[in-house]
């Protein structure tokens, strides 16, 4: 059984596509050696950062929604293969059965489920889906010189356009009454955190905000994929103050699944507690 919360009426189910581990210095280049003294407990047995590539479904309104569609079912070079649709129906979460995905950002890890091949042609995993893209990430990521060097776009994205399927949205979007997107721009031109407020309670699902929960402690860390380090920091700084404040859950994709945590001040230090 796949874990998940409720928020008010909506529910939240993590959804692991699969994982990756690697070295520190990749993951966080910037960061030298010292800085990780205490963190030593979220290193592997070989010293490795471990990063899940989750996604989360979330049940607003009656409709089921795919927040992020993970890695996908074409293995790339130093990737392994993604496993998210399995794992959909082995919740009982059919393609069909769902009615909204919401993309954070366009990178390959977010995407890659968007498609599946079908007869040599690439088609939307999920018929009956719309897909939901904040506009200004589509235009970043659709120009020229983009999708020359992002093979992915070619396979997991712009299929979409030509189905129908698509809602380019602004970057303050209501998704349904209880789910908005937030923008939360620096690791993209235009990433987008999923904020979700029901009932008064409240969570936010992150995207790449952070790649690790320690980046809500030490906000100024930044991770290799950060496309704006400084912007993306300060995002970081000012996301992680609204939700410590709000005091609602602090949902990351990447972080050890399921991801389900809250901000919470430990001997003077904003750290994120997993629940
Ligand atoms: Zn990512």
């Amino acid at each position: 059984m796949a874990e998940q919360v409720q928020v008010g009426n909506v529910t939240i189910m993590a959804v692991p596509d699969t994982y990756v581990s690697g070295d520190r210095s990749f993951m966080f280049p910037d960061v030298g050696e010292e800085a990780w003294r205490g963190w030593e407990h979220y290193f592997t047995s070989r010293g490795h950062l471990r990063m899940n590539i989750g996604t989360f479904v979330v049940r607003s309104e009656g409709r089921t929604i795919l927040v992020d569609t993970g890695l996908g079912e074409v293995q790339r070079e130093g990737y392994p293969q993604g496993r998210l649709l399995d794992n959909l129906r082995g919740e009982g979460v059919t393609p069909e059965a769902v009615d909204l995905v919401v993309i954070t950002h366009l990178h390959l890890d977010h995407v890659g489920w968007n498609t599946v091949e079908r007869e040599g042609r690439r088609v939307p995993t999920f018929p009956n889906a719309r897909y939901v893209i904040v506009r200004e990430e589509w235009d970043a990521f659709t120009s020229d010189e983009e999708l020359r060097g992002r093979n992915y776009m070619q396979e997991c994205v712009l299929p979409l356009e030509g189905t129908g399927q698509l809602d380019l949205v602004e970057g303050t979007h209501a998704v349904t009454r209880d789910l908005t997107l937030v923008p939360a721009p620096g690791h993209t031109p235009a990433h987008a955190c999923v904020a979700i407020v029901s009932g008064g309670e409240r969570a936010m699902i992150i995207g790449d905000l952070a790649h690790h929960p320690l980046q809500l402690t030490e906000t100024a860390w930044a991770a290799w994929a950060d496309m704006d380090k400084r912007q993306a920091a300060e995002t970081r700084e000012r996301m992680a103050q609204r939700m410590e404040q709000d005091g609602g859950l602090a949902i990351g994709g990447h972080f050890p699944a399921p991801g389900f945590g809250r901000l919470v001040r430990v001997g003077g230090r904003r750290v994120w507690q997993a629940l």
